[in-house]
């Protein structure tokens, strides 16, 4: 298999609304990607419809993206992100609400006296941001809010009139409830009790401002755009008022409704507000149009609202699909009922109906998603032409969702083409094509394809690699072997088989180290035992030995590696090529690097932002976007200071009355032809090369670099528990303390061995990032 390099992209400006439940996805891959497969004009197909973001950036880039989409939350997002309401739509909507009277008051001033609280220090009354809870309690503990008057700010102790503001609206809050129920199921309904357990996780507070504003709706008099608008702003506070705002330690992205042990009470009044400013701020606005009804070749989105089952025919009849793309979905129980709720409130009963089995459904695990993902690929599969290219997005990235994905596809009849993965905080992106009609054979999993495809990943990256690397690098491999699900297995058996396989081909051998504080062989990271020690090729060779149990030979399936006698690892490889980069192309953006690096690194060896931050931010400095090295970092000057540090060594040796020899690479101390100390001097943080390299022993070595790479050294150090080992053996000094050393008045033997440990890497540890 021939991996792609990932395809680099930007973080959203904005998150957009209902952000916590959207895969979070960068933009600008998409549009990279498309036009290096199929024409302008041609037609896509989106079968997820779930990330509003992605469809619309492949319609502005000049195709034609028919989308299925199945929850009516989500086809609301595509179409208000494709064409959102003006500004002034938005304005005029909630001046409308505001003005609503409701009995003498107007609804505003009504809605936003639910959140009144007073100062602790003015004694004015204000309105509180939110309220905090404990789970299970009948008032808030505390409440926050910023002081317009004395501009007293934080979380403050409730008092008894939040208390009793609390307690008043829950009294009546049965009424509300069951309002609440009824718009989205009959009182007959037998899904009622699912809408009743759904709406648990509104507080009653939230529930009566909703059921409010909602019950409202339909006698405003609105026009269809602002009508829309308002819906807009009630969608995001219907989120905002639900028990999923865990505090402090917010849960950022909910799966499950489960309420947190503590949580957040919005102010729902600034969440309306806040949903305008949410919904203004999308791009351009896009053709969309209902299918059947056809869009332009410059472009734009046709929605079926509905299952790609019920459509997949008709599309094979009429639309010739160039290429598949989407967000794959894993199971989010939270926004699916929410969703079914969130119709029913906004929308009514029959919105609800063809979506109701959300409601109904209460538990969905990997082989539950992979026999839905496997339904959705096996239709592509029937309406796309041999060879037609699928770009998938993994978003959040676990173990088993990828598994699940794989074998889904895998099973339905897709040839899995590339997979690149950065870490397990970026979608992963997968290329699949639609594979030959054909009757496959399949295979057992075999624990020794994954064994050597982790082996070879570990070797091919010189460092340990998270369990998420090494599980893909195994699925990988059983790809290849046809072994991810058998003929007529359940997906819950072959997800099964499978994890197995991987985690036996991980504990069951003693090449393999687990680095991890738990006990889980999907937590922390995996490492190779010693190999990577060995300077020796021939020992490398041993160690590979035996790979397979069954005997065959393991050095055919590991050809492909690097057969020098080092393995550097992945972290030097890239500090070398960004150097390298910006020494040829000062100046470049972000991007432009990303741009350069990715290639050099495909597939599973894709550097984490993280890492090449590191590097960037020893060796450089950034102009407004620009990155530069820095002054001191051009090769040229480096070299002058080499030179230099190579005659400070010397002389403080000669003050210490040893005699300095230089060999191939280091700087000796001798005394009567015996060495005493050897000094190997870097200008990078390639401190992983410099102790691979240098022959003496770890005791005698002092390892010598610029004071501005101590940190990138301990960030190397930090991600590579089996450098970290390798590090702590040898005495690693920064170039300002031999100037130092060189002022000191009485300098003696008898000292230098504490005065050479004085100012430690970690000194620069401060500004760590993990990944
Ligand atoms: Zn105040």
């Amino acid at each position: 298999m021939d991996h792609q390099p990932y395809i680099p992209g930007l973080s959203p400006a904005d998150p957009g609304p209902l952000s916590r439940f959207i895969p979070a996805l960068e933009e600008g891959v998409i549009s990279h990607w498309l036009p290096h497969h199929t024409q302008a004009g041609n037609w896509l197909l989106d079968p997820f419809g779930f990330a509003p973001r992605l469809t619309l950036e492949a319609a502005r880039a000049g195709y034609r993206v028919l989308v299925t989409v199945n929850n009516p939350i989500a086809r609301f997002l595509l179409e208000m992100s494709a064409n959102p309401p003006l500004e002034s739509d938005f304005k005029a909507a909630l001046a409308e609400l505001e003005t609503a009277k409701k009995g003498d008051e107007r609804l505003g001033a009504h809605l936003q006296s639910l959140y009144l609280t007073t100062c602790e220090k003015c004694g004015k009354e204000i309105q509180a941001q939110s309220f905090l809870w404990r789970k299970g309690e009948e008032s808030p503990y505390a409440r926050v809010y910023t002081c317009p008057h004395c501009e007293d700010s934080g979380e403050r102790v409730v008092t008894q009139n939040d208390i009793d503001r609390a307690k008043k609206i829950a009294a009546t809050d049965g009424l509300h409830r069951s309002r609440a129920f009824e718009r989205v199921v009959t009182l007959k309904d037998e899904d009622r009790i699912y809408a009743e357990e759904a709406i648990e996780h509104y507080l009653p507070r939230p529930l009566y401002f909703l059921t409010t504003v909602i019950n409202r709706l339909d006698g405003l008099n609105l026009s269809p755009e602002r009508k829309r608008a308002l819906h807009a702003m009630i969608l995001v506070a219907c989120d905002a008022g639900n028990t999923l705002w865990g505090y402090p330690s917010e849960r950022l992205r909910p799966k499950q409704l489960t309420i947190p042990n503590q949580f957040r009470e919005h102010n729902l009044w600034t969440m309306l507000e806040r949903g305008l400013s949410l919904w203004t701020e999308t791009g351009s606005s896009v053709v969309m149009e209902a299918w059947p009804r056809k869009i332009p070749e410059s472009g734009g989105v046709c929605v079926y609202e509905g299952r790609l089952k019920e459509l997949a025919h008709e599309v094979k009849k009429e639309i010739p699909i160039a290429a598949v793309i989407g967000s794959v979905p894993r199971p989010n129980q939270a926004f699916w009922t929410l969703s079914a709720l969130w119709a029913g409130w906004l929308w009514g009963r029959e919105a609800v109906e063809p979506y109701k089995v959300a409601l109904r459904r209460r538990r969905y695990d990997w082989a539950w998603n992979a026999t839905a993902l496997h339904a959705t690929f096996s239709h592509l599969f029937e309406l796309l032409p041999l060879g037609t290219p699928f770009f998938g997005l993994l978003p959040e990235p676990e173990p088993s969702f990828l598994t699940s994905a794989l074998t889904a596809a895998n099973a339905a009849g897709f040839d899995l083409k590339s997979i690149a993965l950065r870490t397990e905080h970026d979608p992963v992106q997968i290329v699949w094509a639609r594979g030959e009609h054909l009757k496959r054979e399949t295979n057992e999993p075999n624990v020794d394809d994954a064994r050597v495809a982790i082996y070879a990943h570990l070797m091919e990256r010189g460092e340990p690699v998270s369990y998420l690397h090494a599980h893909a690098a195994a699925l990988i491999a059983l790809t290849e072997s046809h072994a991810l699900k058998q003929k007529d297995q359940e997906f819950d058996q072959a997800l099964r088989a499978i994890q197995s396989v991987i985690q036996r081909a991980l504990t069951e051998d003693e090449r393999f180290v687990h680095y991890s504080t738990g006990e889980s062989v999907d937590t922390g990271l995996w490492g190779l035992a010693t190999v990577t020690l060995s300077p020796s090729a021939s020992l490398r060779i041993n160690f590979t030995k035996g790979l397979y149990q069954d005997g065959r030979d393991s050095s055919v399936a590991l050809k492909e590696l690097p057969q020098n006698d080092i393995i550097e690892s992945l972290s030097d490889r890239v500090e070398v090529a960004i150097v390298t980069f910006l020494q040829k192309n000062p100046d470049s953006i972000y991007l432009e690097i990303e741009d350069d690096l990715y290639p050099r690194f495909p597939g599973l060896l894709t550097p984490s932002k993280a890492m090449i931050y590191a590097v960037l931010d020893s060796y450089a400095g950034k102009d407004k976007s620009a990155w530069k090295l820095r002054a001191e970092d051009v090769a040229s000057a480096r070299r002058n200071e080499l030179n230099t540090i190579n005659a400070l060594i010397e002389a403080v040796g000669k003050r210490l009355k040893y005699s300095t020899r230089k060999d191939e690479k280091n700087l000796l101390w001798e005394e009567a032809g015996k060495t005493q100390y050897v000094f190997y001097v870097l200008a990078s943080a390639l401190v992983g090369r410099a102790i691979l390299e240098t022959p003496f022993p770890p005791e005698q070595t002092i390892i010598v670099i610029p004071g501005g790479r101590a940190a990138l050294a301990s960030y190397k150090a930090q991600r590579d528990p089996a450098l970290a080992a390798r590090m702590k053996q040898y005495r690693m000094v920064k170039y300002r303390l031999l100037r130092t050393l060189l002022e000191v008045p009485f300098l003696a033997r008898e000292t230098f061995e504490e005065q050479i440990t004085s100012d430690p890497l970690e000194k620069s540890k401060a500004q760590m990032i993990m990944f």
